[in-house]
């Protein structure tokens, strides 16, 4: 395979990567910062251990569960689209198939070959596979572009689960005296890692990922201990 192939296969094949880590990394932050904030709005309410673990249990439980269902939803809405696309284009194929040929080779010609080159490779591979050629090179559906709904629920739902295990072991084993203050240091000091990690995968900045989310992690779990503590004192 010639330099610049090689280097255009590992950069698609990075950026596939690049996209699910990114996911990945987003899930984990999710999972933090939600958990986090809710075992913390438990503790300023309650000291007693118990009520902090049982509701990041429940937090981490249901948080994890509503990302994997939204995530399932959201791609196989996706994944409708593209077998719809695909139909369409099936059908097409069989209604006029000498446009169909002109528009693929329109499309190799706007990839930089020459009419008679573009013309012969759409016929060459209409001939060997013209749905395959239509649905990868004019809808532009290719394996690794493909929704996996299952795949992207369980990844989503795994992601969170990964950040809000966090939170619970905080409320399961350090002193609950000051509690809200290890779940907050722990939660900003991970967020911050997760934070640097997208900003590096992302090439975006990094002092500016770690004061975004320092800032809107402490604004979360600020409020949400306010509102806590608020309950805390008038109602409970
Ligand atoms: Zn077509």
């Amino acid at each position: 395979m010639q330099e610049e192939n090689i280097e255009e296969y590992l950069a698609k094949h990075y950026i596939h990567k690049s996209n699910w880590l990114r996911a990945a990394v987003l899930g984990a932050n999710d999972g933090i910062l939600s958990t986090a904030s809710l075992a913390i709005g438990v503790a300023a309410a309650s000291s007693s251990r118990d009520a902090v673990v049982l509701a990041t249990v429940a937090g981490l439980v249901a948080g994890a569960l509503s990302m994997a269902a939204g995530e399932y939803v959201s791609v196989s809405s996706q994944t409708d689209v593209e077998k719809a696309d695909i139909e369409r284009e099936k059908q097409e194929l069989i209604d006029m198939p000498e446009i169909e040929l002109q528009r693929l080779a329109e499309i190799y010609e706007q990839r930089g070959l020459k009419k008679d080159t573009a013309l012969i490779v759409a016929k060459e591979l209409t001939a060997h596979d013209a749905l395959g050629a239509h649905v990868r090179d004019e809808l532009g559906i290719n394996d690794i572009s493909q929704a996996k709904p299952l795949q992207a629920a369980f990844a989503s739902g795994a992601a969170f689960t990964a950040g809000g295990v966090l939170p619970l072991i905080v409320a399961l084993f350090f002193p609950e005296e000051g509690m809200q203050y290890y779940l907050y240091g722990s939660a900003i000091m991970v967020l911050i890692l997760l934070g640097v990690i997208a900003a590096k995968i992302g090439g975006s900045s990094i002092p500016k990922a770690i004061f975004r989310v320092t800032f809107w992690g402490t604004v979360a779990m600020g409020l949400t201990s306010l509102v806590g503590h608020w309950f805390g004192v008038n109602l409970v």
